[in-house]
């Protein structure tokens, strides 16, 4: 069997490596140059990912990604708070099995020893498929690769979805967000809002902003030290803190894309007019090189996943199920998509089942729990339009406190 992958992301890259694994001829293209030109930030995976990825990586390769990751210990409760940082609710979180990792960390690690399975700089643009099922890619520089399977990791907007569903299955959400990342040196340190130091908060503000806010610091919240990975080495990154304003679009005061690095910087002060100073001057201390723009789209959770008769073309992650950040599920959901077709593939290469029927009991199994990573994913937004008008932030402000009275009451009568 030879499976050609399109998009040497997160989920295609899971998938090339737990094929290799088992001997299954593999290609991987990709658009990007190479793995480090994209962008991104830290990425969060939970337990059902962590189990797919040291089921399928080779252990060394596991070991490697574990000594980049921050562990649960950086992730101990998750706060909602105001502007002014003040905290009205803390949530105790519990799922210690969980790992923190920089997107490009993650991916120059699940490249390890691709080798010439890997082609980056190769932009898919279609393919065909023959009377027998099998599979022609076709790329930008007009070169083409043959397969029995071919499947769609392209992420939002992939081409191979569009192609196989008709048209684009996801939609803008209206929400945008920027994100910027400020490196946590001694100074930095002293102005970090203190419940950031047991996890990730989300800050609402007045107009509609509502801002994730997180530490990423591998070293600190060690799960394997990066000194035992002797065969695959660990791609720690320097600590940072992560701000990421999310609004609606008619709220930006200027259109982000026409601006540099400093000027989207200053466009998040803007946003941040208002709110807590030293918060605001950690900001203003933010690497204008990381700061990014992203519109926020999403694949409409009560529609079919995969509109299109079982073949030997399928697609997974971002590709058929878009999902904005905001529930911390777009990764892991790759992932986990990548592990349920590594099964599925593998039971056609052996001959249990047939490729279109391991293609449509993946799509089947896939359809059973992508959907509500979506949902949960969309449910930040629609509180975060219902805050957007000048009266609803004083009023929501006031239901959030009241809902962390009501939970620290919980707390204290379950502890009585
Ligand atoms: C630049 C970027 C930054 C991100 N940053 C974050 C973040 O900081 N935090 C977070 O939670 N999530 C982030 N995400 C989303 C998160 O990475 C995804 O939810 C998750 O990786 C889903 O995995 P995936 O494999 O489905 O798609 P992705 O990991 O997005 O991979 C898709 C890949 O397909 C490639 N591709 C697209 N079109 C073509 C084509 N025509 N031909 C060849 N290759 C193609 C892309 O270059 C990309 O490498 C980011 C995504 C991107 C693309």
């Amino acid at each position: 069997m030879r499976v050609i992958v399109i998009g040497a992301g997160i989920g295609g890259l899971t998938l090339a490596q737990g094929l290799r694994r088992e001997g299954v001829d593999v290609s991987v293209h990709d658009r990007d140059a190479r793995p480090s030109t994209t962008g991104g930030y830290r990425l969060h995976l939970g337990a059902l990912a962590r189990d797919a990825l040291a089921r399928r990586l080779p252990a060394a390769l596991w070991q490697a990604v574990l000594a980049s990751s921050a562990g649960g210990a950086s992730f101990r409760r998750f706060t909602f708070g105001d502007h002014r940082m003040r905290v009205l609710i803390s949530e105790r979180q519990d799922d210690g099995e969980r790992v923190m990792i920089g997107r490009i960390p993650l991916r120059e690690l699940l490249c390890h020893d691709l080798g010439d399975a890997l082609h980056f700089g190769s932009e898919f643009t279609g393919h065909r498929v023959g009377r027998d099922g099998s599979v022609t890619a076709e790329f930008a520089d007009g070169s083409t690769d043959e397969g029995h399977v071919l499947v769609g990791a392209d992420g939002v907007g992939s081409r191979v979805v569009t192609r196989l569903a008709g048209a684009r299955t996801d939609h803008p959400t209206g929400i945008e967000s920027l994100a910027g990342r400020v490196p946590l040196d001694r100074t930095a340190r002293a102005l970090v809002p203190a419940q950031l130091w047991s996890g990730p908060a989300l800050a609402i503000g007045p107009g509609g902003v509502g801002a994730f806010l997180t530490l990423h610091d591998p070293v600190t919240s060690m799960i394997v030290d990066p000194a035992t990975c002797t065969t695959v080495p660990a791609r720690t990154e320097d600590p940072y803190l992560l701000w990421a304003p999310g609004l609606p679009a008619d709220g930006f005061p200027v259109r982000p894309e026409d601006l540099d690095g400093s000027g989207l910087v200053g466009l998040g002060l803007d946003l941040f007019r208002g709110w807590d100073p030293a918060f605001r001057e950690l900001v203003a201390r933010t690497d204008p090189s990381t700061v990014a723009h992203f519109r926020f789209r999403a694949a409409n959770p009560d529609a079919d996943p995969t509109p299109w008769p079982a073949g030997t073309v399928t697609a997974l992650g971002d590709a058929v199920h878009a999902m904005p950040p905001t529930g911390g599920r777009g990764a892991s959901t790759a992932i986990r998509d990548a592990d349920v077709l590594t099964r599925h593939l593998l039971a056609a290469r052996d001959g249990v089942t047939t490729t279109p029927l391991a293609l449509h009991a993946f799509e089947e199994e896939m359809g059973g729990y992508a959907p509500d990573a979506v949902r949960e994913s969309l449910r930040p937004l629609a509180w975060q339009r219902r805050l957007s008008g000048r009266l609803a932030y004083p009023l929501g402000r006031a239901a959030l406190a009241a809902a962390g009275t009501r939970s620290r009451h919980r707390d204290r009568t379950l502890q009585s």
